[in-house]
């Protein structure tokens, strides 16, 4: 079965195709800066066939119409005909409460989507383009949208209401309702079956630590709390947003330093996190520079790992029995240094990282880095890749049988 799955973002367009019958990705790429005199557009096959360009794509359709002739291409492609297609599954950020699972693509759900506009007005609009485009490019091609938001539809009511008045949940969908919702849900699966648990019997904390940032307290496999709020602000200090703050802070923002709306929104989303603190929002950056003595770049790594710790805590104070802590995306993944500061001294607590291990990670595979104790019930701390997009093509796939 072969699965084209597209990430629509406002000026970009990610693709990759995968071949699920043999688990191989065809081919993916990217299309850069669309609407810009200079688009930039990569792609790769699996045998390493490689295409670069640089054109003014004007627009997704533009951008799509090119990344089909080369799929189809005689020499680069790795399709003979747009009709081996057997669905598109689409990214879609903000489901709201309406889209508690994946579901196909009709004229309903364009419309469900245009209605969560308020609640993602960056991220919907676009995804929304990029179904829209899909659909009048492959008219004979399912199309299955995936959201962020589903895998944390299982959140009991008193995690995902704000003590705010019940109108503004009722009439406004002022809630919240948490991001990266395929990221946790994969790497949950794949640490199940890496640990030999069904699914619904796992109980985990998985950590989705990529310049967007959250985790997720899971019970019996499924969501039942997480870092994100009713928007991604909202949690963890992240690579340049700020996480939780005090509400009050935009208040003396606007009245002491005559701030607008939209200069605080793009301060507290894209001038903050790791950045507002030290002026670099990438993990390596940071690290060489802490440990080169820049004061700055450690009180960042300091206040990053700090919040994460203390949502740990909360969230062991969830779960019955944990079974295992799970690390995914650029940072969850590739930090050494910050899984070990998020996991230092809490040995109390059994949770007891393997240093060796935890330094010796190799990528892109599996990892468990829990020192192996005699008692069996230690908490196993996996470091799991993650896979958004094949989690997209698998949950298409579902959909469409
Ligand atoms: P996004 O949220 O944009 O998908 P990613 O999951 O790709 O982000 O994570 C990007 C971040 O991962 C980078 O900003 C960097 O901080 C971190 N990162 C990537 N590679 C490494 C590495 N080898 N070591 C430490 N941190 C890394």
């Amino acid at each position: 079965m072969k699965i084209l799955v597209l990430n629509a973002g406002s000026s970009s367009l990610k693709y990759k195709i995968f071949d699920l019958d043999h688990d191989l990705v065809l081919a993916s790429g990217l299309v850069e800066k669309i609407g810009e005199e200079k688009a930039h557009l990569i792609y790769e096959t699996k045998s390493k066939k490689t295409y670069e360009e640089e054109a003014p794509f004007k627009n997704h359709k533009e951008a799509l119409e090119k990344i089909i002739s080369i799929l189809l291409d005689k020499k680069l492609g790795v399709l003979n005909s747009v009709s081996e297609l057997q669905g598109v599954g689409h990214r879609v950020v903000h489901g709201g409460e309406s889209f508690k699972i994946p579901c196909k693509v009709n004229e309903e759900v364009l419309k469900g989507i245009e209605k969560m506009i308020p609640l993602a007005p960056l991220h919907n609009p676009p995804n929304l383009e990029g179904l829209k485009v899909s659909m009048s490019l492959f008219p004979k091609v399912p199309q299955v949208a995936v959201f962020d938001t589903s895998f944390h539809q299982t959140m009991p009511k008193h995690a995902f209401r704000y003590a705010l008045p019940e109108d503004l949940y009722e009439k406004h969908g002022l809630r919240r309702y948490g991001f990266h919702g395929t990221s946790h849900h994969y790497v949950a699966k794949v640490a199940a079956n890496y640990l030999n648990i069904p699914i619904e019997k796992l109980n985990a904390i998985t950590f989705h630590l990529g310049n967007g940032g959250s985790m997720a307290a899971i019970k019996g496999g499924k969501s039942i709390d997480t870092s994100m709020g009713m928007t991604p602000l909202e949690g963890l200090v992240m690579g340049t947003r700020s996480g939780d703050i005090d509400p009050a802070i935009p208040f003396f923002l606007e009245r002491e330093l005559k701030m607008d709306l939209k200069s605080i929104d793009l301060l507290l989303n894209k001038k903050s996190g790791l950045k507002g603190i030290c002026g670099k929002n990438d993990i390596r950056d940071i690290s060489r520079l802490s440990k080169n003595g820049d004061e700055k770049a450690t009180l960042a790594l300091n206040i990053y790992c700090y919040r994460i710790k203390k949502y740990l805590g909360a969230y062991l104070a969830l779960l019955p029995k944990l079974d295992a802590l799970v690390f995914t995306a650029g940072i969850g993944e590739n930090s050494t240094l910050v899984r070990e500061m998020i996991l230092k001294d809490l040995n109390h607590l059994g949770i007891n990282l393997d240093q060796e291990k935890n330094k010796n990670v190799k990528r892109g595979t599996i990892q468990a880095i829990q020192a192996e104790g005699k008692d069996q019930t230690v908490i196993k701390i996996l470091v799991v890749p993650t896979d958004e997009e094949k989690e997209i093509a698998s949950q298409t796939k579902g959909i469409l049988n």
